[in-house]
């Protein structure tokens, strides 16, 4: 995978493109603000070493906005299961940018918490480099992402955060196995729309689980 094969598109993925039963999806967006900061960049692979990244151009800067049915059939489509790192966030960037609730997932972040209590590195650099022994570099994720134009640095680095979750995953799995979590993680998996949701609608803090009554 040292030269990754990166696709890119403008407003919405091309027809016909299949990613198989489970694809790998980061998000680019302004901000770490899901309600504040708009959908920049959708990146999405098959785990295959190549990266198809999607646009998202507003409409009041020429583009179509959330008209994007190809990616949208994709992120809601119940039989392919959406492979995230750190999917609260994304979830809610998805649903704010393009109005659409991403379903079933999983996510590499919540794994790693479960499983690898024994660090509190639970990055998707310090994923790729502990279970995967690949180094990438984070230098572009403070980038500006709603440039029209992205530089080529930006989209070798937007398509890093999606090349290697499948092999990363691969590990987590079995790792999740081998100490009985995988029960707990899928039932997590299955909260996070939920907790996307509960993000937007401003309920990220205090928690309503825990027990302060602020
Ligand atoms: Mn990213």
């Amino acid at each position: 995978m040292n030269s990754p094969n990166i696709h890119f598109h403008r407003h919405d993925l091309p027809p016909g493109i299949s990613f198989g039963p489970m694809v790998a999806i980061d998000t680019e967006t302004m901000g770490l603000d899901p309600r504040r900061d708009r959908l920049c960049l959708v990146q999405l692979s098959a785990g295959d070493g190549t990266a198809h990244l999607v646009q998202i151009i507003p409409v009041a800067l020429g583009g179509k906005g959330a008209d994007c049915p190809n990616l949208k059939a994709l992120l809601t489509d119940p039989a392919v299961t959406k492979l995230f790192h750190f999917a609260r966030f994304d979830i809610a960037a998805l649903y704010n940018g393009l109005g659409v609730v991403t379903a079933p997932v999983i996510c590499t972040k919540i794994a790693s918490k479960l499983v690898r209590t024994y660090t509190d590195r639970h990055g998707l650099k310090d994923l790729c480099r502990d279970l995967a022994g690949i180094e990438i570099s984070k230098q572009q994720q403070t980038s500006d992402w709603g440039a029209p134009d992205l530089t080529p640095e930006q989209l070798n680095y937007a398509a890093s955060d999606v090349l290697y979750l499948h092999l990363i995953w691969e590990k987590l799995s079995a790792l999740l196995l081998r100490e009985s979590r995988m029960n707990l993680a899928t039932e997590c998996y299955k909260f996070l729309p939920a907790r996307g949701q509960l993000d937007l609608l401003g309920y990220e803090e205090p928690d309503i689980f825990s027990h302060s009554s602020a």
